[in-house]
């Protein structure tokens, strides 16, 4: 069903505490943790706690819950203090536009300069 926990995905066992993460923030729908991977001194992943594969299909299930994932990213700006020298958001969707982790995630980057237009 549609939202639904797969049991092959990543973020849906982050959600569950089965893979650990350094959560930052959650909230009743969604979950922030620090990427693995940082690309800017705040790189932090907002995620829907239900799995959908993208954020285009989360918005047409569930659009209250996008609102949520942009709420708690200026959350996080603020709490990492990045909110007034500015910080990115970015949904990769599909993998030709660099997405390699299929339940939806919103990055937030900031702490550093950025380019526009994004490599
Ligand atoms: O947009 P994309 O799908 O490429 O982003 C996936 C992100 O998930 C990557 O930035 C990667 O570093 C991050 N990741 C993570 N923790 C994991 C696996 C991947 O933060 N355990």
């Amino acid at each position: 069903m549609a939202g639904e926990p797969q049991a092959d995905c990543l973020f849906c066992k982050i959600v569950a505490g089965e893979v650990p993460a350094t959560v930052v923030r959650e909230s009743e729908t969604t979950v922030a943790f620090r990427d693995i991977n940082p690309q800017a001194p705040t790189h932090v992943l907002v995620i829907p706690k239900a799995h959908y594969p993208d954020a285009a299909s989360l918005a047409a299930a569930e659009p209250t819950v996008v609102a949520d994932i942009l709420r708690e990213a200026a959350e996080v700006a603020a709490e990492d203090k990045v909110d007034t020298s500015g910080f990115r958001v970015v949904f990769n969707t599909g993998s030709g536009a660099g997405q390699t982790v299929f339940h939806a995630h919103l990055h937030v980057l900031g702490g550093r300069g950025f380019n526009w237009p994004p490599g």
